[in-house]
């Protein structure tokens, strides 16, 4: 067994751990960061395959006001390359610009719905206003991140708090889930499920809606989103920190103040900044020697996250594709939403999912499949074609294409259970390819070079994610941490000793964003502490 002194272990690579880890080492910390993968990143990671670079977690980065100033800060230089959106339904597709963006939206909205054109001006208006909170959220560099504070931000930030609290105080009040709230506004179900279906189940309304201003913010830097996570990385190391990867934590013990890894390997703390599963650490945390009361907040804590699930996960399909990119480029964008019908995907993915997962052992594998068929054909999906923004990501005169929709852990949790998990995986590929190839993409499943995907129980499996989430908790039921901004940054604190969180399961709603934020408040909670 090793035994290793560092002052501040912090447990996951992911955004949050790394901006933890950078802030620490940029103030001259102890820092240690432990990764149970190969590379850092989490679910902002890329890959190659052939040639052609893939984009594993999320496809594009929001700025939000962060990432540039935070980079600045750091000392980072990473070239970014606009990333913009497009959203089709059936045949008509449009290209998202910040001045148009909204407007465009209501015309496609009307032309598919005619007969709910008063509903969609409501719906837009409402849009709009959300939209220009999320503009006034956003629109000036977040402060946390400009520590140096020259006159004219100074002068800019001092206008911008009175504004930036009353939007504090109306986003803090539209948490109602945006399939309700849609429906207070028309009675179109294809109209309601349309909009919604593009968010996980029972969004906030606020963050749903507010989506319409984030398309027009992604970024994507040159070479793959994983760049963002190496460089920090990088820069960690460059700032004296330490970064141990393929170390999986198994073990949290706040009385001595040790983590253990799977190899047995010991690690002392004198602060921990826990960055990963928050399920995952209060299974493995060793509640010995802890004060009777430490440990009745502890059980207590511990009881509510289990009894609590992750938000929906994914399925995403990565393709070699022997087509140009011109073909690509002349129907969307490289960040592109396209559901194939305008029906919506209405109960499918509601009681007809439920009843599937409840009675599972009932079920034939062709009820199964005849489900998947629906869905695949109804859902949304997330298109990215990562060469459209850096065409140096696939090989000359072909495209690398990802396609993702949303897809339920527990149906493939079941289905893996009783032994068809890679038919269903390559069942599911199938109608994936062949709903696309009949709509946007005529030919597209005879011009696949190579195919591989991900499934929820990859997500939960690489990243180590409860419910394979890809952003935290499910809105299904109260989420069990903070979950209004102005709150956010008592979100980092735990009943355990000693032990911060931070990342995408410590504030809700969550993302890079979130992921960022909560890790530089554990960094500076830390930092305190050490003081
Ligand atoms: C397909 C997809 C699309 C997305 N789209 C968007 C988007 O458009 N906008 C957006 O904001 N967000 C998006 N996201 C979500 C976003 O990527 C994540 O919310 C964010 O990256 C989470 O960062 P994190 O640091 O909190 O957690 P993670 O990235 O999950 O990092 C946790 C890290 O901890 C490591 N770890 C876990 N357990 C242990 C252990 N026991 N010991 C050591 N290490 C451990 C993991 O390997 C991982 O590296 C998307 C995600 C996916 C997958």
């Amino acid at each position: 067994m090793s035994e290793n002194k560092h002052r501040t272990v912090i447990v996951g690579g992911g955004m949050a751990g790394l901006t933890a880890a950078v802030y620490l080492a940029r103030a001259g910390h102890d820092v240690l960061l432990l990764e149970k993968n190969k590379e850092c990143g989490g679910l902002l990671t890329s890959f190659q395959r052939e040639g052609f670079t893939f984009d594993a977690g999320a496809r594009s980065i929001l700025n939000a006001g962060i990432i540039h100033p935070m980079l600045r800060e750091l000392g980072i230089e990473l070239d970014f390359l606009e990333s913009p959106v497009s959203i089709g339904i059936e045949n008509e597709i449009i290209n998202l610009s910040p001045e148009t963006a909204l407007d465009d939206y209501k015309r496609l909205l009307e032309k598919i719905y005619p007969e709910s054109v008063n509903d969609i001006d409501k719906i837009t208006s409402k849009i709009d206003t959300i939209v220009k909170d999320m503009e006034i959220m956003y629109r000036i560099d977040n402060p946390n991140f400009r520590e140096e504070k020259d006159g004219a931000y100074l002068k800019e930030l001092l206008g911008w708090l009175p504004k930036f609290l009353l939007v504090l105080r109306r986003m803090g009040r539209q948490n109602e889930p945006v399939e309700s709230y849609l429906e207070k506004l028309t009675s179109n179900q294809s109209l309601i499920d349309i909009i919604a279906q593009h968010f996980f189940k029972k969004t906030p309304t606020s963050f749903a809606l507010g989506y319409f201003y984030s398309y027009t913010d992604y970024i994507y830097p040159r070479g793959s989103t994983g760049k963002l996570p190496k460089a920090i990385a990088e820069k960690i190391i460059e700032f004296g920190g330490n970064i141990q990867t393929e170390t999986e934590v198994i073990e949290v013990n706040p009385s001595e103040k040790i983590v253990k890894d799977k190899d047995g390997n010991t690690y002392s703390y004198d602060t921990l900044i826990w960055s990963a599963d928050l399920k995952t650490l209060y299974r493995i945390l060793n509640t010995k020697d802890l004060e009777e009361k430490v440990t009745r907040k502890i059980l207590e804590q511990k009881e509510l996250l289990l009894s609590r699930r992750g938000c929906d996960s994914v399925f995403s399909l990565f393709l070699g594709v022997d087509m140009p990119l011109e073909t690509f480029s002349s129907i969307s964008n490289g960040h592109f939403f396209f559901t194939p019908s305008k029906q919506g995907l209405g109960e499918v993915h509601w009681s007809e999912l439920d009843s599937l997962i409840e009675n599972f052992e009932t079920k034939s594998k062709e009820e199964i499949l005849q489900w998947l068929d629906k869905y695949c054909q109804l859902t949304t999906y997330e298109i990215s074609i990562p060469a459209l923004r850096d065409p140096t990501l696939a090989p000359e005169g072909k495209t690398g294409v990802e396609i993702s929709m949303l897809f339920e852990y527990d149906l493939v949790k079941k289905v893996e259970e009783a032994n068809w998990y890679e038919e269903f995986r390559s069942e599911i590929e199938t109608r994936m390819l062949d709903t696309l190839s009949n709509s946007i993409y005529p030919g597209l499943k005879d011009k696949v070079i190579f195919q591989t995907s991900a499934t929820p129980l990859s997500v939960a499996k690489i990243a180590g994610t409860s419910e394979g989430a890809i952003v935290g908790w499910s809105y299904l039921s109260p989420v069990p941490v903070v979950h209004e901004l102005r709150k956010m940054p008592s979100s980092v604190k735990t009943p355990i000793p000693s032990v911060y969180q931070a990342g995408q399961w410590a504030y809700s709603p969550a993302g890079v964003p979130t992921a960022i934020l909560t890790g530089w408040n554990a960094a500076k909670n830390a930092m305190k502490t050490k003081k």
